[in-house]
């Protein structure tokens, strides 16, 4: 669940805390502050598609820029503001900048934006969505969100509504760390989706051809989602080796630091304009 979530990721915010001599009250005001004092920057990764080996876009994925402690990492800060209902204002920032920084793109490049399982209790993130596109002139087909299954839990029947709505305006859905969930597979037959994105673990595992187990789970992943018709991303490719690998198993897209890190929106219309000889 959320809550287990935050839990396996409490140690970063504790050290950030024991570091900074700060209570969780204080971290929280921080974050607060960072969003008045525009702290938070969104960070790009390229997503490419295996076959043609060109770019497909990129996932947006946000940073804090602290004035004291530099570029801080979202594990640190985003299951707090998850837990207090913070990330509805961070979440709209990001979605908002993401579209903005995504409509100086070519496009055919779409942005991929994380959108957490509490974002989905507000009922207005589909006009938050339709907004972020409006104002930034994005097109509905640039843009795609991520979940993760614990959005699932609780309000399953809304959950459906919303995802229904932004497809039918043309915004795509990936299921974001696939594989990594408590839920059954039943979900998958009722949630509208267009991709799966097969999570880092079990990629970690695969830069051998031989990790049969590891090799076994990523196969029938892929075979699962053609089934379904979904497509596929696989994060945390950090080798030639594992492209081959993914390739050969049919996935769509890949993702990771093989390809590029994430970088910040100036550096990605060098990466775009680069792209090409790059490959
Ligand atoms: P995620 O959405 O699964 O994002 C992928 C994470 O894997 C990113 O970490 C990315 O930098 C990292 N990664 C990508 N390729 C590689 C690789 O080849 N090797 C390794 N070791 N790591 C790789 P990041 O940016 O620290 O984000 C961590 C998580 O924080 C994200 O996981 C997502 O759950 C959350 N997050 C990030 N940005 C946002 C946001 O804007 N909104 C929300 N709600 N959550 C966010
Ligand atoms: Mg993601
Ligand atoms: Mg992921
Ligand atoms: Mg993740």
């Amino acid at each position: 669940s959320a809550k287990e979530t935050g839990k396996s990721k409490c140690s970063f915010f504790e050290q950030y805390m024991e570091e900074n001599g700060k209570s969780k009250l204080a971290l929280l005001s921080d974050i607060k502050k960072g969003l008045i004092n525009n702290e938070f920057t969104i960070y790009y990764q390229p997503q490419v598609n295996l076959k043609s080996g060109s770019l497909n876009g990129f996932e947006a994925l946000v940073r804090w820029n602290h004035p004291i402690k530099g570029t801080i990492a979202p594990d640190t800060f985003i299951p707090l503001a998850e837990e207090s209902g913070l990330i509805n204002k961070l979440g709209q920032f990001i979605l908002n900048q993401a579209c903005k920084d995504a409509s100086s793109w070519p496009k055919h490049l779409k942005v991929s934006v994380n959108v957490s399982a509490l974002q989905f209790t507000k009922n207005t993130l589909v006009e938050d969505i339709f907004n972020a596109l409006k104002s930034s002139n994005l097109a509905s087909e640039q843009l795609e969100i991520e979940l993760t299954e614990s959005v699932m839990i609780n309000n399953y029947e809304y959950v459906v509504k919303v995802l229904n709505n932004l497809r039918e305006r043309g915004v795509k859905v990936a299921l974001d760390d696939f594989g990594t969930g408590y839920s059954s597979l039943s979900y998958l037959q009722e949630i509208p989706l267009d991709k799966l994105k097969i999570d880092r673990s079990f990629v970690e595992k695969l830069n051998v051809v031989d990790n049969t187990q590891a090799t076994a789970i990523v196969k029938s992943i892929i075979s699962l989602a053609q089934a379904l018709n979904f497509e596929t991303t696989i994060e945390g490719i950090e080798s030639a080796n594992q492209i081959a690998i993914f390739k050969g198993m049919g996935s769509t897209y890949g993702q990771g630091y093989y390809y590029s890190k994430p970088i910040d929106s100036a550096s990605t219309i060098s990466l775009i304009n680069n792209w090409n000889n790059k490959l």
